[in-house]
């Protein structure tokens, strides 16, 4: 047992209350890292997420929610709801790390062929911050008091869980949150925590794009429109759009992750298939993108004599994680109590987040920060070298490996994030101020296909 609050932090409020396991939050975590599950079939995961909710008498547990989504609410007398979300997919990524507690695990993908599995972006890591925060809170309950909403969510990786938990009912089975909150861990200085305000993470468009030519024997090229070629220099073409169209001083990633074409060596294929991975912050801009790709794309298949047009698949769409200003203040005062010096802005992060979807659901504020975890030797060896970029494995890298010593602080940083949203009212929009007529809705395949008509224009 290790002290977990120290400084002037929560004196009132949980004062040297928070007394936690150390023992058990690292062999738990152990326990996780070892057998990670790809998203939609976390079943094990969630089974251990539920054992481990046994601890806790009074929280009121609902589970199965959008597939494994696990839910669990501690009312404690009056004041706010406060949502924290812990994700727990892993993903289908072959762990090459050297700890005994490494993943040999491999689980059948959704093409059915075994895949090895790994928890390479810490989601194991968000689990046991929040398991922990919920002991914390647990135990010090008669010096605070709201209600505490903990949600463990599936299928973050594949971008659905926080929609399918939403789709489920979610919203007539928890207290509706006034504020939503979650940690994600990053490369970073171990134990040192990032908050902003504003825009943290970037919106992503995911765009499958079908370009049709004419097919033809490869010795006869003259009788085909080749989309081979015609892929070729469309990726190309891609790359003016971010150089040559977007303001230098405005962020915007266009990539071609996946470019399939052909099958044989003697046939000229009568179509290839490019997928596109799109990132921004600021959403006029990702209309005006979205724009610019369809012309490159349409004036492409035209130069070569395409007789048909480009087809266009918007497979996939998050909006950015854009922080509020209130909830940001709120924590950020009692961050720099708790971390001191550790406690520092965020940089935005080009990835991208479902976590947003439960706060725009429920018209809540949110605030999503970041933990770093990656050992100060590794941190302060690679900086010197000026190698940070190479040496230090980022999340989704093989090699991705948490500190041990940030478990704590992961978990003190998510007590500290509920207890301060706990300490203050908070006001909802006026038009959504009415709980019992208000109902979440997660977007809909049709509201996202609006989304792509409407950056499409007239298409
Ligand atoms: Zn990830
Ligand atoms: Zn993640």
């Amino acid at each position: 047992m290790g002290p977990l609050y120290g400084g002037r932090f929560d004196k009132e409020t949980v004062a040297d209350g928070g007394q936690l396991d150390l023992e058990w939050l690292e062999e738990t975590y152990k326990e996780f890292h070892r057998e990670p599950e790809l998203s939609t079939a976390e079943e094990r995961t969630a089974e251990r997420i539920i054992r481990e909710l046994g601890y806790f008498k009074d929280w009121d547990v609902t589970t199965g929610i959008g597939g494994y989504g696990i839910t669990a609410v501690l009312e404690n007398g009056e004041g706010p709801t406060v949502l924290f979300r812990a994700d727990f997919d892993g993903l289908p990524v072959a762990e090459k790390t050297d700890v005994d507690y490494k993943s040999k695990h491999s689980q059948l993908d959704a093409q059915g062929q075994r895949v090895p599995t790994m928890h390479a972006c810490g989601h194991d890591h968000h689990t046991m911050s929040l398991l922990g925060a919920m002991r914390v809170l647990d135990g010090t309950r008669d010096r605070w008091s709201g209600t505490v909403v903990a949600l463990f969510q599936p299928a973050e990786e594949a971008s659905i869980g926080a929609n399918g938990m939403i789709s489920d009912g979610l919203g007539t089975k928890i207290p509706r949150p006034d504020v939503c909150l979650a940690q994600h861990i990053i490369a970073g200085p171990a134990g040192r925590v990032f908050t902003a305000p504003g825009p943290v993470m970037t919106s992503s468009t995911t765009i499958e794009i079908t370009l049709y030519g004419r097919g033809a024997h490869a010795s006869m090229p003259h009788r085909s429109v080749d989309p081979v070629v015609l892929a070729a220099s469309t990726v190309m073409k891609l790359q003016t759009v971010v150089s040559r169209e977007v303001p230098p001083n405005q962020f915007a990633v266009i990539t071609v992750a996946s470019v399939e074409a052909g099958k044989a060596n003697n046939v000229i294929p009568d179509s290839a298939k490019i997928s596109l991975s799109c990132r921004f912050y600021d959403e006029a801009l990702r209309k005006k993108c979205v724009d610019s790709i369809k012309r490159v794309v349409r004036a492409e298949a035209m130069s070569m004599g395409a007789e048909r047009e480009p087809s266009f698949k918007f497979v996939g769409m998050l909006g950015a994680t854009n922080n509020s200003e209130e909830v940001f203040t709120t924590i950020r005062q009692n961050f720099d109590q708790a971390f001191a010096a550790e406690s520092v802005d965020m940089e935005p992060w080009t990835a991208s987040e479902d976590f947003p979807v439960l706060p725009r659901a429920f018209g809540a504020p949110y605030m999503l920060w970041t933990v770093g975890i990656t050992p100060r030797w590794q941190w302060d060896r690679a900086d010197k070298a000026g190698r940070l970029d190479i040496d230090i494995p980022t999340n989704h890298n093989p090699m991705f490996l948490p500190d041990l010593k940030t478990l704590p602080v992961g978990v003190r940083a998510a007590a500290v994030g509920v207890l301060s949203c706990l300490q203050r009212a908070w006001e909802r929009p006026e038009d959504q101020a009415d709980d019992s007529t208000y109902r979440p809705t997660a977007p809909t395949d049709q509201d996202i296909d609006e989304v792509a008509v409407e950056t499409a224009g007239a298409d």
